[in-house]
């Protein structure tokens, strides 16, 4: 073993212990510390609140799917399929891969679990890992996390724009501002044959113009062009016959009536001909949401449609559905850039000190009882100094302070130290519990009086400077 050898050579050279191998995430993923958990937090308790307020139940699938569900579902021709798929066979030699995205998983689950005889819609929500293998760029991942929600088996455009209503308000919680919902209806199988010839004939005639992919794409998958983010193709684009101009009665009536909803509940879009969503699942009705930064540059935050051929692409009996999802990174970073407060951690208002081996055993234990009756302790277990405890307490502004020492450890009592008096007394262990809570119900309702009376006087102070005012501008 030649390697061997050459570290022990090289162990002659520099006496200390060689190190192992360090590991870095793998590119394009990252953690997640716990420092930048309270903006998640918040995040996930605003979807949880928009779930159970709009009666969607939460529904978990794997990480781990069959490839060919999202061939036939999202479509092969997809950059998302074709490009980015995370794809392996699996020892047993299935095709499996990494899930790319949420919908064609939920619409599998609905059909594998005979969700079809529910009673309509089945509404499901889901929160979790995709993974797309993407070029990594700042704020996007190979590894990213989504939220959405589907209700399959209703083709009212009241469902449409409840989906739009439940983004919008998520948004308004997190207090994202600038936020631009783009919409747009892209026809069904009755009407999107007779737009696709006449946008492949307009586009034939300008194939020069386009970039590489869309000349591939031309014929196969028309629809993708208008989504193309070149420039050259932008630019021919511009000018191309509109979806909406070649709507069946049928897509007509359905648009009409989601933007008569939308304007009911103040919602305001713009129209976008251009905006496709470039997945083979859409029909009728498909939407984004941007946000704007300070410099202007925009960012999509989510986006979703109406897929009412989907179930049956899956082999299911022709059902209707609609849905969204977001992208739980960039809605994070948002509420960053918006200087959204993230979820506060409740702060422990009782801290444990101990000293001396016997003391130590016994405040595990009196750690585990407080916990047990609803009061949060803080404590630093691994000291043995009593003043760096102490001084741990102050940090954190607690209110009462318990200690334990060796004397208290053999007669089986607790010193409590009340920071509010500065008072101490030490009483028997097992009062303490009872007499904790006491004193924190006393101090909060306490707080809560200085609280009132500071607002009062506050109160009173707007109205004296109010008066002044008004006074003042009748002198004048
Ligand atoms: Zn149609
Ligand atoms: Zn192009």
């Amino acid at each position: 073993m030649p390697r061997k050898k050459a570290g022990n050579k090289q162990g002659k050279q520099e006496p200390q212990k060689k190190r192992n191998k360090r590991f870095q995430s793998v590119r394009g993923m990252r953690d997640i510390l716990p420092k930048e958990q309270p903006y998640w937090q918040k995040l996930r308790k605003v979807v949880e609140k928009i779930a159970i307020d709009y009666a969607y139940g939460r529904i978990d699938f794997p990480v781990l799917e069959d490839k060919e569900l999202f061939e036939r579902g999202t479509g092969k021709n997809t950059d998302i399929v074709d490009k980015e798929m995370y794809k392996f066979k699996t020892k047993g030699g299935a095709n499996v891969c990494l899930r790319p995205e949420g919908t064609p998983s939920v619409v599998r689950a609905y059909l594998q679990h005979g969700m079809a005889s529910q009673r309509k819609p089945v509404k499901l929500s889901y929160s979790g890992p995709m993974y797309r293998y993407d070029r990594p760029q700042e704020g996007r991942y190979r590894e990213f996390f989504q939220f959405g929600f589907e209700a399959i088996g209703e083709q009212d455009a009241i469902l449409d724009a409840q989906m739009i209503q439940m983004a919008t308000r998520i948004f308004k919680s997190l207090k994202i501002k600038n936020v631009a919902l783009h919409l747009n209806s892209i026809g069904c199988e009755e009407c999107r044959p007779s737009y696709n010839n006449l946008l492949i004939s307009y586009l034939n005639n300008r194939k020069k113009s386009l970039c590489m992919d869309c000349k591939k794409r031309l014929n196969k998958n028309p629809l993708r062009v208008l989504d193309c983010k070149e420039e050259k193709c932008t630019q021919v684009v511009g000018q191309a016959p509109q979806t909406v101009d070649h709507l069946c009665g049928d897509c007509k009536t359905h648009f009409t009536s989601l933007l008569e909803y939308l304007d009911e509940i103040q919602i305001v879009y713009s129209l976008r001909p251009q905006l496709v969503r470039g997945l083979d699942y859409y029909t009728k009705t498909v939407f984004e949401f941007f946000t704007e930064d300070d410099e202007g540059a925009q960012s999509a935050l989510g986006g979703g449609g109406r897929y009412d051929n989907l179930v049956g692409m899956l082999g299911g009996r022709e059902t209707p559905g609609v849905g969204f999802a977001c992208g739980m990174d960039r809605l994070v970073k948002a509420m960053k850039d918006n200087e959204t407060e993230p979820y506060l951690l409740p702060i422990p208002k009782v801290y444990l000190a101990q000293l001396g081996d016997s003391a130590k055993k016994k405040s595990l234990r009196i750690f585990e009882e407080l916990n047990k009756a609803g009061v949060m302790i803080a404590e630093s277990f691994g000291r043995g100094n009593l003043r760096t405890q102490l001084r741990q307490a102050n940090k954190i502004n607690a209110e009462i302070v318990l200690i334990i020492g060796q004397r208290e450890a053999l007669d089986d009592s607790v010193i409590l130290k009340d920071m509010n008096s500065g008072g101490q007394e030490t009483m028997p262990a097992e009062k303490i519990v009872k007499e904790v809570k006491k004193r924190l119900k006393k101090n909060a309702v306490l707080a809560k009086r200085i609280a009132k009376q500071k607002a009062e006087k506050e109160k009173k102070e707007l109205s004296k400077k109010k008066k002044a005012a008004k006074r003042k501008s009748k002198k004048k």
